[in-house]
């Protein structure tokens, strides 16, 4: 390994900062140099995380934290969102596309599947004291430059 570096923030888990943790997430990945197109995609599945920890982590008006935590290997990205809320029951039913347990508030039950289309691994652990997404994305070779 020659490379590494890592960044981990936490904020409460209001929608307000899902835009901050998007940009975030950007902000620091761009010393790989990535494409448009890979920036992009990390942006929006770091979206679909944050926001399932905003929308169902904690269910009651009292909200918790959401650590975000972005680690650079050389030219792998890993990006670990995690709460300390409900939990996910099923976690193989949750990431089901089409799946959700809000169908009443419009959500379509595709979060887990788009982090998962536009990320190369996403893994899920959760209990009943939080949920954790664990998601990685190789940043093209003819893109990837590290400044030291
Ligand atoms: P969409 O993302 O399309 O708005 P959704 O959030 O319901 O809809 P997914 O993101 O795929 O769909 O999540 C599927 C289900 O997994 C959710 O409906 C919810 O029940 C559960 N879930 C996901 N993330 C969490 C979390 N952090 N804490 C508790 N439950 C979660
Ligand atoms: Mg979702």
């Amino acid at each position: 390994m020659k490379y590494s570096n890592y960044m981990e923030v936490s904020f409460k888990a209001l929608s307000v900062n899902e835009g901050f943790a998007r940009v975030c997430v950007a902000s620091f990945c761009v010393q790989l140099n990535p494409s448009v197109d890979e920036i992009t995609d990390i942006k929006t599945a770091v979206s679909e995380a944050v926001t399932n920890c905003v929308v169902h982590a904690y269910p009651t008006s009292v909200k918790g934290d959401v650590i975000l935590r972005c680690e650079l290997e050389d030219d792998l990205v890993t990006i670990t969102v995690t709460d300390k809320g409900v939990g996910i029951k099923d976690i193989t039913r949750a990431r089901e596309p089409f799946y959700t347990s809000k169908p009443s508030s419009e959500r379509s039950g595709m979060g887990f599947t788009v982090m998962e289309s536009f990320m190369d691994d996403v893994q899920v652990s959760s209990n009943s004291f939080g949920t954790s997404v664990r998601m990685t994305k190789k940043i093209s070779a003819s893109s990837c430059a590290v400044a030291g």
